[in-house]
């Protein structure tokens, strides 16, 4: 049975395999920003001081910014089968660039790469 601290050095090499992996990976293919295609990583300062989040008020149900009633216009002629759904920022400039670039190139992104708003 392994003890607790050959377990420990175990979970250290993995995490250092991991590291000189990454910085192999990151030499052959230089992190490009998604939003302006910059090297040197994912998401840019000035991509991300360019995302405007969605503040109050918005709609209840599907998160449209800009509405003057509980619901937008759109959840009142078609009410959505969800609960409620809502997004961080407006979906435009840089953000919508890399979030297209995301879709049709999913290969240079790793899945659990968010963008860090
Ligand atoms: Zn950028
Ligand atoms: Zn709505």
């Amino acid at each position: 049975m392994a003890s607790s601290s050959s377990m420990r050095g175990f979970a250290l090499l993995q995490q250092r395999g991991r590291q000189v992996w990454s910085s192999f990976t990151d030499l052959l293919f230089p992190p490009k920003c998604g939003g302006c295609q910059t090297v040197g990583s994912l998401w840019c300062a000035a991509c991300r001081a360019a995302v405007k989040p969605i503040g109050p008020p918005w709609c209840e149900k599907c998160g449209e910014p800009f509405i003057t009633d509980r619901l937008c216009a759109n959840c009142r002629t078609h009410p959505l089968q969800i609960e409620k759904i809502r997004s961080v920022a407006l979906f435009e400039g840089v953000l919508r660039q890399a979030i297209h670039r995301f879709k049709n190139c999913r290969t240079l992104y790793h899945p659990r790469q968010t963008l860090p708003l």
